[in-house]
């Protein structure tokens, strides 16, 4: 009974070791990789490891695997094979024979960037802007003499508003009627007396 879970265990396996950070030297050859043991039912914290341990493991049958962090799990990458030019070979997941190391994009190690906060999908909160605002309409209220003033379309200039009274526009806004004091025409102002 051991020995069957033993097994399926093992058939789970991806692989011997897991690679889920690389950082490449100037020649792109792996300098280090984040390595970690896969135990079937779950994954070891991963060790930093150098290449030519990656490549002494995989020449000893080992199997490498590449894998890539997903919010919730391990995805599973492609295998890493050696191939051998000469004297020199290379790590890598395709089937480029050339003397460069290429497992493919996983992370760089150590440039671990905060995996961004989730940004829960909430509608937009009101704009202020959206709200009316009352003064808007009411270009020429910045003294209180003002309020007795009017634009008089006869004298093309503000007059004063001679036999104010208070009225109500029909979209229920106050204003205020008169005449002009100068020419007598209407004048007509928004705002209260
Ligand atoms: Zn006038």
């Amino acid at each position: 009974m051991e020995n069957l879970e033993y097994f399926l265990v093992k058939l789970d396996r991806w692989a011997d070791f897991l690679i889920s950070e690389v950082s490449y030297d100037v020649n792109h050859k792996i300098s280090q990789a984040k390595v970690h043991v896969d135990r079937g039912d779950h994954i070891s914290d991963g060790e930093i490891v150098d290449r030519r341990t990656i490549a002494h493991n995989i020449k000893k049958g080992k199997s490498y695997l590449t894998i890539y962090k997903t919010l919730t799990a391990w995805k599973k990458g492609e295998p890493v094979r050696t191939f051998h030019v000469d004297s020199e070979y290379s790590l890598r997941i395709d089937n480029n024979k050339v003397i460069l190391d290429f497992l493919g994009s996983i992370p760089e190690i150590g440039a671990h960037k905060e995996e961004p906060p989730q940004i829960e999908e909430k509608p937009a909160p009101p704009k202020p802007e959206a709200k009316p605002e009352p003064q808007k309409e009411e270009p020429k209220s910045t003294a209180v003499s003002e309020k007795t003033v009017a634009y008089c379309v006869k004298c093309k200039e503000k007059r004063e508003i001679k036999d104010a009274i208070q009225a109500t526009m029909k979209n229920g806004r106050p204003a205020i009627k008169g005449t002009c004091s100068v020419c007598a025409a209407k004048v007509f102002r928004i705002g209260k007396i």
